[in-house]
Parts: structure tokens; C-alpha cells; sequence
């Protein structure tokens, strides 16, 4: 999206060089004001954009044609986040996890009714305990229940409301599962990383984040908060 709008004002900056030229006008003169205005629009977006989260986070909600700059604005921000606040020495996964909760506000903030089976709870596969034997990834029945990890509570919560349920090996097969079941909704558990790349991959469907705990450290036993998911999984459900 960065590239685009790039590449964009490399195009309004070209046109506008060879009208001046043609026009006879001061080229220079041309270019320097269009890059004021430019900057200043820049500015605008941005200082619009913190003052809608300031809003957003106080309120739990805002008017829709804020949401929509918020939407536009914040994967475009996100690299020049991250390069600030290496600057600052701010953790990645602080910044990635800032990026998670502005996304969660916003979905929070819309109302949804839909159906259990329109929702998709997509986790992956480090939740299962590495010692079970069960392939679980693909066919979640698999599962034997033993509640030894929170597999078995998200089972649970398929069961109750009706959802979709899917435990993946990783962001290519979650794509393929979301390409396929087609939800009008997503509950996705994973790390700040694997969720931050999910949120920008995955554009059309409102996702909820939920960030997993690791106390073995990443990529193994993990677990969630399934009150959490059951919060979100209501939020669709309910209007
Ligand atoms: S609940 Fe038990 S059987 Fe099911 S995936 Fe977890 S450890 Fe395996």
C-alpha cells in the first residue's frame, strides 16, 4: 500500500513537472508547493488518525468515516511505527501488539449478527501439547478431550455456538482455509507477529486478535485466555 501511494505521488509530481513545462511556469516553485501540500495532507491523516484512536479508546467507538481513515491509515503508519520505535527502543512485539488492539477497537466497535458458522476460531498448531500424539491440524475431532491444553476448550466453544474451528500448520494453510470456508468473520490466536502479518494479509474480513501465552517461550505449548475468544466469538454473534 506504502509502494502505491508512492508510487502515486511520483506520478502527481511528474505530471505536474511537465504541465509547468509546457506552461512555461517555475517548475521548481511547481514541485516545492506540491510537496507542501503533499505533507501537509500527510500531517492531516496522521494527526486525524491519533486523535480518532484517543477517541476510539475512550469512547469504544467513532463515527464511521473516522473508522474508515483509521482503517486506511494504520497498516500505512505500522512500518514508520516499527522504524520509530527501534529508534526509541521500544520492543517490536510492543509495537505489534499496539497494532492488535487498534485493530480489535475497531472491529469492537462495529456491530455484527451472525451466525456461529459464518465465524472461523483459527489457532495454530503450537497450542496442541507437543507430547500428543493426535493430528489435530485439518480435523480438529481428532482431539481426544483430555484438557491437558485449551484445544480442548475451543472444541468447546464450536460446540456451543456453532463455529468453525480449525487448528493450522501456519499462515499458508491458514490463507488456503480462509480462501475456502470463506468467513464473515475471524477469531484468530497466534503470536504479535503471525497475527500483525494475518491483519495485513487478510483485508475484507473483520479479524478479533488474540494473542496466545507462551510461558515455554514461542512456538511451543502454548496457551489462550478462552474467555477472551469467547468474548469475540460473541461480539459477531451478538448485535
Ligand atoms: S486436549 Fe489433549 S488430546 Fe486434545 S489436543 Fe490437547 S493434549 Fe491432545
Amino acid at each position: 500500500m506504502l509502494v502505491t501511494l508512492l508510487g502515486i505521488v511520483a506520478l502527481l509530481i511528474g505530471g505536474l513537472i511537465i504541465i509547468s513545462l509546457q506552461n512555461h511556469l517555475d517548475v521548481f516553485r511547481v514541485v516545492i508547493l506540491a510537496l507542501l501540500f503533499f505533507l501537509l495532507l500527510i500531517g492531516l491523516l496522521i494527526a486525524t488518525t491519533i486523535l480518532s484512536i484517543m477517541l476510539l479508546w475512550y469512547n469504544n467507538s467513532i463515527p464511521k468515516p473516522l473508522m474508515k481513515i483509521v482503517e486506511f491509515t494504520i497498516p500505512l503508519l505500522y512500518p514508520i511505527m516499527v522504524v520509530v520505535g527501534k529508534g526509541l527502543k521500544i520492543e517490536k512485539n510492543t509495537i505489534r501488539r499496539a497494532y492488535t488492539l487498534i485493530n480489535n477497537k475497531l472491529v469492537m466497535a462495529t456491530s455484527y449478527n451472525l451466525k456461529g458458522e459464518a465465524i472461523l476460531v483459527l489457532t495454530p498448531h503450537c497450542l496442541q501439547k507437543s507430547f500428543c500424539p493426535h493430528k489435530i491440524t485439518h480435523k480438529v475431532e481428532n482431539c481426544k478431550r483430555c484438557g491437558l491444553c485449551s484445544v480442548d476448550q475451543l472444541i468447546g466453544l464450536k460446540e456451543k455456538y456453532g463455529i468453525n474451528f480449525i487448528v493450522v500448520t501456519g499462515g499458508t494453510l491458514a490463507r488456503k482455509m480462509i480462501m475456502e470456508l470463506r468467513p464473515k468473520a475471524i477469531v484468530a490466536i497466534a503470536c504479535e507477529r503471525d497475527l500483525v502479518g494475518g491483519l495485513m494479509d487478510v483485508k475484507k474480513v473483520p479479524i478479533i486478535a488474540v494473542i496466545n501465552q507462551r510461558p515455554e517461550g514461542p512456538c511451543i505449548n502454548t496457551n489462550v485466555d478462552i474467555k477472551e475468544v469467547e468474548r469475540a466469538v460473541c461480539h459477531f454473534i451478538k448485535e
